[in-house]
């Protein structure tokens, strides 16, 4: 998930990806690192158990893909290592995969640069050095801050240890950290979750990111919630969760952005996940990445060792390479512009695809309006509330069926 190499300050919030010099999108890299200590009983990522000496051959693969892939007039202002763990990196294999994107893209000097960590594995020493390595911004897997709620997703650290790792972060030199935090998880109750987000307000951390765990079908946890007579809340509670959350953490000072992020005011907004909502363009390296870029869009083959082995054998990773038709790249300026708080910016859309939105779906839209969940400033934006972010699935369903799809 990248962009371009105009000087962007990682901290400048929300802006519009098609503002580069060139004219062309800012781009981000996203370098995906499948590793992880234990295998999590809700996780549906593309992950594996962690071995050494595989992902020693995975950084080398990881490394000359990307050289592979080597074009100078990619602008490339941030770089985002998700997984899996990627703290299990080795700072110095950290080092060598920002220097081979930095040997192959045009990177901002000032790019963003994030690290996905788990407490676990984020002693301060280890930070320290990730810091050195050059990553600037990290995201720490926190979950939960309740030992017994841990304990039930099969997390490995304990709530003591997600905030060590906050602490450790600030002595490391990260001046930018994001905490993710799940709700609605088995047995937990809104009061519960309460004392998590006053526990995570109290880190004092730039950004936080607040997911609603989703237990797809098959997932162990679902068996281990049967057996341990573990169930979630009712839909209600859940609503609560969110608002309640929120709600604290508008007075401690933070500025919801997204539906599910919230950082600190117009300082420490995610540059690269903007990318996805904001209609931008990102590279992906590695196993099971995606990527959407100059009007094309891939995946990376899933498999650690495939990738590998392909890599090596000097043969194509990517698969289901496509140029997306307007039709879709609207639905998806639709879909993910209206995740943001401030919502569609209606002249840019009307500029971008030539669709006025309000004149083709505002009969659809104008109970959603009329019921609060919708604000709609003619000419200029439509975003939903907060109350509206609860039911945006239902907001966007008017947008299926019309002249997107
Ligand atoms: S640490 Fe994250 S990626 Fe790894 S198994 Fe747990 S949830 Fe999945």
């Amino acid at each position: 998930m990248a962009r371009p190499e105009t000087s962007n300050d990682p901290g400048s919030g929300l802006r519009d990806p098609f503002d580069s010099a060139q004219g062309r999108p800012n781009t981000g890299i996203y370098v995906h690192i499948p590793f992880c200590q234990a295998i999590c009983n809700y996780c549906n990522f593309n992950r594996g158990l962690h071995d050494a000496g595989l992902r020693e051959r995975y950084v080398d693969a990881l490394v000359a893909d990307i050289h592979n892939s080597a074009d100078p007039t990619v602008a490339a202002d941030t770089i985002f290592f998700g997984g899996g763990t990627p703290s299990l990196l080795e700072p110095a294999e950290l080092r060598r995969i920002i220097q081979a994107c930095r040997d192959s893209f045009t990177v901002a000097v000032d790019a963003e640069i994030t690290i996905e960590a788990n407490p676990e594995s984020s002693s301060e020493e280890k930070l320290a050095a990730f810091r050195q390595a050059g990553a600037n911004r990290l995201s720490v897997g926190v979950q939960s801050f309740d030992d017994e709620e841990l304990r039930r997703l099969g997390r490995l650290h304990s709530s003591r240890a997600a905030r060590h790792a906050v602490g450790s972060a600030r002595q490391a030199g990260f001046d930018n950290v994001s905490l993710d935090l799940m709700m609605w998880l088995p047995g937990q109750r809104t009061a519960d979750w309460l004392v998590s987000v006053e526990t995570l307000i109290e880190q004092q951390p730039d950004h936080a990111s607040l997911y609603l765990l989703e237990i797809y079908p098959n997932a162990p946890l679902r068996d281990e919630m049967a057996r341990g007579g573990w169930s979630v809340a009712p839909d209600e509670d859940a609503a609560e969760m969110y608002l309640g959350g929120l709600a604290r953490l508008d007075a401690a000072g933070f500025e919801q952005y997204e539906i599910s992020n919230v950082a600190r005011p117009s300082t420490r907004r995610s540059r690269h996940n903007l990318k996805y909502w904001q209609e931008g363009e990102w590279l992906g390296f590695g196993c099971g990445a995606h990527a959407t870029f100059r009007g094309e869009r891939w995946r990376t083959v899933s498999g650690t060792q495939d990738y590998i082995g392909k890599v090596s054998a000097g043969q194509d990773v990517r698969l289901d390479r496509r140029v997306l038709d307007e039709a879709e790249r609207l639905e998806e300026a639709l879909f993910m512009g209206l995740r943001l708080a401030e919502g569609l910016d209606l002249a840019r859309l009307h500029q971008h695809h030539g669709l006025d939105i309000w004149a083709r779906y505002g009969p659809d839209l104008t109970p959603y309006v009329s019921a609060g969940w919708l604000v709609h400033e003619p000419g200029r934006r439509l975003a939903l509330t907060r109350n509206g972010m609860l039911l945006a699935t239902d907001v966007m369903s008017v947008f299926i069926g019309g002249t997107v799809r």
